[in-house]
């Protein structure tokens, strides 16, 4: 069993403890917490050992009854490896002031510069190349998903090019502190965005420009993706390429599926836990061939994507499982998902 800490327990790090306890070659051996809240509370009673960043913080647990097992720096002795879900840049540096001094091997998330790490991640375009690397980054919810579905059309098909238009969530459900409330926000105002460079670290080869813009909402980002195609493909292919592939689901607007709060509400139909989707839905409607073009649009929903990501990294990175597809079908079937 591996020893899993998981230090951040926010958005990402509750669901990849969760995640992580379902798993039976994996345990949870700890989450961090800085201050006290009620999901401190529920992580104790979930039965999580909770532990906190510095020793000065521990009285703030100990003055509202938080039963606290010890420092990040206990947890570090009693794990394999850390999963850092902290806040952007945060995991930086943990990596030189805590993982790298402990000799610890950690996974980050998207929000750390991919520089950071000797590897980014996404388990289906290249685990095989971050099998027993020491430190590697899950990329973030936008990239996992075009990682996905790009990176299915090009081993299918060939993508010479590929021109995507993200439409991202202005908020977290939890997060009442950022909008826009009132506006439709290109962010970043220039062209190409970031996005499209963060694909490249997964799939360098990939000819691809983005653009981005923020909306009021808070349920998912979705994606206008134009592909120029190498070989020709009908429509049907792209569609049974897609109905192969792992974590990529089509959804159809003709069965009521018509916008994000209907992808969130099949989720809930599913009885997925907290309503995640850790699949990335396309519409099928959206899937047409004109020539050598290749169109879609797809749902991600941020709080959950990258979580089965996590879980494979844990594996790639420890050596458990060499086989990516072995991976990813043991960790989608624990998960409860679809395929
Ligand atoms: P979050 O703010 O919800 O959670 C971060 C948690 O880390 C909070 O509980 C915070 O109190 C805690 N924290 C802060 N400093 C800490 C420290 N020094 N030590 C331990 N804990 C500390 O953030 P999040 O949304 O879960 O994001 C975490 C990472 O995941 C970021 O890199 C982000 O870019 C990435 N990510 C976020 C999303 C998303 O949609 N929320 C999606 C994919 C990837």
């Amino acid at each position: 069993m591996i020893r899993v800490a998981i230090n951040g327990y926010g958005t990402i790090g509750k669901r990849v403890a969760d995640a992580a306890a379902l798993q039976d070659d994996m345990k949870v051996a700890g989450v961090v917490k800085t201050r006290p809240s009620f999901e401190a509370r529920i992580a104790v009673k979930k039965g999580f050992r909770l532990f906190t960043n510095t020793k000065d913080n521990i009285p703030a647990f100990n003055a509202v009854g938080i039963k606290i097992s010890g420092t990040l720096d206990d947890l570090l002795k009693e794990s394999d490896i850390v999963v850092d879900c902290t806040p952007g840049k945060v995991g930086a540096e943990n990596k030189e002031k805590i993982y790298m001094p402990r000799k610890i091997k950690a996974i980050f998330q998207g929000g750390e510069k991919a520089k950071t790490v000797e590897a980014s991640f996404n388990a289906l375009c290249n685990y095989a190349s971050c099998l027993g690397k020491n430190y590697i980054r899950v990329v973030s919810c936008n990239t996992t998903g075009l990682c996905r579905t790009l990176g299915t059309i090009d081993r299918a098909f060939g993508i010479k090019k590929a021109r995507v238009t993200l439409v991202r969530r202005g908020a977290d459900p939890a997060d009442a502190d950022t909008g826009p409330i009132n506006a439709i926000v290109p962010d970043p105002a220039e062209v190409p965005s970031h996005h499209g460079p963060d694909v490249k670290t997964i799939l360098p080869n990939i000819d691809i420009i983005t653009s981005a813009m923020v909306v009021p909402t808070t349920l998912m980002h979705v994606h206008s993706v134009g592909i120029t195609l190498s070989r020709p493909a009908t429509r049907e292919e792209v569609i049974s390429a897609f109905q192969n592939a792992s974590r990529i689901i089509l959804v159809s607007a003709a069965d009521g599926i018509d916008s994000t709060a209907k992808v969130m509400e099949y989720a809930r139909e599913l009885g997925r836990p907290r309503s995640d989707l850790y699949e990335i839905a396309i519409w099928k409607e959206s899937i047409n061939v004109i020539g050598d073009e290749l169109f879609w649009t797809q749902a991600v929903h941020q709080e959950s994507d990258v979580v089965p990501e996590n879980i494979d990294a844990i594996r790639a990175v420890t050596g458990i499982e060499k086989d990516a597809h072995k991976s990813i079908a043991k960790t989608n079937k624990n998960l409860g998902m679809i395929k």
